[in-house]
């Protein structure tokens, strides 16, 4: 799918995480790994951006939690928000699309890691689905 063009601001709950991103996100994946049920409390909604076109209007109450060797989460210490899913070697930062307002321009891509998917809610059969990653 194609990304999108934009500059938009997303944050927490309470705001204590504020960030601006220019240039293109991706278009979101929905993750059922088990790491993301535990951290999000369902499965999560992430886009994702070069680390570099992001910017910090507010970072305060940010905290990163080491959730494997290879990645890292972070989360607002105040609202409880979690944000970010970062692989440590990457360039890039995935972000929780519901940090963003209406309108997102972004769409749902694909179900991801849906081995790990639980059995109270069902997928939406039009969206691709993959068993373990796929971009
Ligand atoms: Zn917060």
């Amino acid at each position: 799918m194609k990304k999108r063009s934009s500059s938009k601001t997303a944050k927490c709950l309470c705001g204590g995480i504020k960030i601006k991103i220019v240039g293109k996100l991706r278009h979101v994946l929905n993750c059922h790994c088990s790491q993301c049920m535990k951290t999000h409390g369902n499965f999560a909604t992430y886009t994702n951006s070069p680390e570099k076109n992001i910017s910090y209007i507010s970072k305060r109450t940010l905290k990163w939690y080491n959730s494997s060797t290879f990645a890292k989460r972070g989360f607002c210490t105040k609202c409880g928000a979690s944000i970010f899913y970062k692989i440590k070697k990457s360039d890039t930062i995935s972000i929780s699309a519901g940090m963003f307002d209406n309108p997102t321009k972004l769409k749902t891509q694909s179900n991801i890691f849906t081995k790990n998917k639980l059995d109270y809610y069902n997928l939406d059969s039009r969206i691709p689905k993959f068993k373990k990653y796929n971009k």
